[in-house]
């Protein structure tokens, strides 16, 4: 990036910046786990847990993107645009925390002086202007224009770098032809994609080998879903959110003959799987779950008959198997120790409405509901009557009863991390055609590119993705090296969801009347990612139920 008026980052400052950052919100974290009795009491602070949780994950955010810039120009990168980018996002987290603890200092309770001697001090305060110059934000946003928002980052992963290059070939020709009329007509996802995809490998790429998968582990499959979700968030880029999910929980708590029975197929793509926690009256109190799960012998098999309504569920009807949470300790007091996660076979169904007839006399109903985006999967509410499961579809077994809600709890934390993949891949698509728009759109008689807030705009946009992404590519690394971690994927889900609401929403502004017309895909993106942040933990309980937890609870 070359711009005469702006003198490049003196990227030593930034760092001290973020080290200044993270040591006050390390601050504030320890006098709020003191007053929430080590997060017990979260509840009675709600408001300033989640500021805290937010304030964590933008920080978490800043460290993943300025330790990426300095790798990249260690080994050589010329490209400044990534080191200016760590500036800007690392000034931004700054003055918000600063503007945040002097509007709420009674919750904070850090104290002016303290504020004064960190992000208060003259030098600090002179870091973070020079990095957030306007000059410097638009040059970005040049940059980014000029290149089309196409994302070329350096990766130091020579399998991560070929799974990009081959990935988004596949996606290009292969998702983005169709995404547009899966969209408008709401239709399923074609059979042809899964098939492609499951040849390619795609379904099995963080599954180990042992189990017939490509044992690749979390980032090549972490850029696959960001690629495809670059294309379609809903006809190819979430179809490896589910399998993942019952991966992990099988990994964690199968036995050992379940694993070999389910894992293979699943890794292959002929297993599609749909996740069955959500209730029509369940929803973020997963502990609660009603839907039951009673023993019972059916037609001289050992089982479980399975009663109850379940809503949300996505790709039910394409599915082979529902990866379900059930009550199979009566007692309600039990809570999320009476809970069992089910692998439970059906027939797939193409259209927008199911029902499955057992011969022993069990019916499995359902029917999707309309949404806005997300189309092409359908999410579907189902009621399950008398429903017969046998003993070896209880994962785990009779060791695994009662232990469901843990099992299920790891799976999300998976599916987690992959939303930071889909949501960075849908944010991705948002800042190349809002790049591209802006070097063909002409108003005034000029490119409105030419314009310098809309290159502000574009530059704030690529450094939000950037960051975002860099996030998520972290805590992928992390998962590889320890599978039981939760707050990374959490954050990287949460912060990534924003980013993508907000990008797809700006750039639809700067596509004008046109961002409205459905005939723009970013019409689409918009409503798309407006999903994003509800499920797997819609956002006020992922940042107080799982980030604040964990950070007040350590
Ligand atoms: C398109 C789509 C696809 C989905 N796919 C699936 C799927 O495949 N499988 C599945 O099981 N589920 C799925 N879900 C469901 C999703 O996970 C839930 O919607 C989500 O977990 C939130 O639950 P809820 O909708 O019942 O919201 P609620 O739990 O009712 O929460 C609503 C709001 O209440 C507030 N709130 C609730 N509790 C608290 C609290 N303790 N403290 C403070 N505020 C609180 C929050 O502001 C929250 O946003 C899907 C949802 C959608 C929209």
């Amino acid at each position: 990036m070359s711009d005469a008026g702006v003198k490049p980052i003196d990227l030593a400052a930034v760092d001290q910046l973020v080290v200044t950052t993270d040591a006050v919100v390390q601050e504030a974290l320890a006098l709020a786990r003191r007053r929430t009795d080590g997060g017990k009491g979260i509840d009675n602070e709600q408001v300033h847990c989640e500021r805290l949780a937010y304030a964590a994950t933008e920080v978490a955010a800043a460290k993943a993107l300025l330790a990426y810039a300095t790798a990249a120009l260690e080994h050589g990168q010329q490209d400044r645009s990534i080191a200016e980018m760590a500036a800007v996002f690392a000034a931004e987290v700054a003055q918000r925390l600063a503007g945040s603890i002097d509007a709420h200092s009674a919750e904070f309770a850090l104290g002016d002086d303290r504020l004064n001697q960190t992000l208060g001090a003259p030098a600090t305060k002179a870091v973070i202007r020079a990095a957030l110059s306007d000059a410097r934000v638009r040059a970005i946003g040049r940059h980014a224009i000029q290149q089309r928002g196409v994302n070329h980052s350096w990766l130091d992963n020579e399998l991560a770098l070929m799974t990009r290059d081959s990935v988004r070939q596949f996606a290009e020709t292969e998702v983005a032809p169709i995404a547009e009329h899966i969209h408008r007509h709401d239709d399923l996802v074609p059979d042809a994609i899964i098939d492609k995809m499951s040849e390619l490998g795609f379904f099995g790429m963080s599954v180990p080998e042992a189990y017939g998968g490509g044992g690749m582990g979390n980032l090549p499959m972490i850029i696959t879903t960001e690629e495809l979700s670059r294309c379609s968030l809903a006809a190819a880029g979430s179809l490896i959110t589910r399998p993942e999910i019952l991966t992990k929980a099988l990994l964690k708590g199968g036995t050992e003959a379940q694993k070999q029975k389910w894992l293979p197929p699943i890794a292959a793509g002929r297993v599609m799987v749909g996740i069955s926690v959500t209730e029509p009256d369940i929803g973020s109190d997963v502990a609660s779950v009603k839907c039951r799960a009673d023993g019972a012998e059916v037609g001289g098999k050992k089982g479980y008959v399975i009663n109850g309504a379940k809503a949300w569920c996505t790709f039910a009807g394409r599915a082979n198997v529902l990866a379900l949470l059930a009550r199979t300790d009566p007692d309600p007091q039990k809570g999320a120790r009476g809970l069992s996660l089910f692998i439970v076979e059906k027939d797939p169904f193409p259209g927008h409405e199911l029902e499955m007839k057992q011969a022993t006399g069990g019916v499995l109903h359902g029917r999707a509901d309309r949404t806005p985006g997300y189309r092409g999967m359908h999410s579907f509410t189902l009621s399950f009557d008398n429903y017969f499961v046998p003993a070896e579809n209880l994962v785990g077994e009779q060791g695994g009863l009662n232990k469901g809600f843990y099992l299920q709890m790891g799976g999300f934390a998976a599916g987690r991390l992959q939303t930071g993949g889909r949501a960075t891949g849908l944010s991705q698509a948002a800042l190349e055609r809002t790049a591209e728009y802006a070097n063909d759109r002409k108003q005034f008689g000029e490119p409105i590119g030419n314009f310098q807030l809309t290159q502000h705009k574009l530059g704030r946009m690529a450094t939000y993705v950037m960051a975002g992404r860099q996030l998520t590519y972290a805590a992928a690394l992390k998962m590889d090296a320890d599978e039981a971690i939760a707050l990374e994927p959490a954050m990287a889900k949460l912060f990534t969801s924003d980013v993508a609401v907000w990008v797809t929403q700006e750039g639809q502004l700067l596509h004008g009347g046109w961002g409205y017309a459905e005939e723009f895909p970013i019409s689409r993106y918009v409503v798309d990612a407006t999903v994003l942040p509800i499920f797997e933990g819609v956002k006020p309980i992922l940042e107080l139920k799982v980030i604040a937890r964990t950070l007040l609870g350590g």
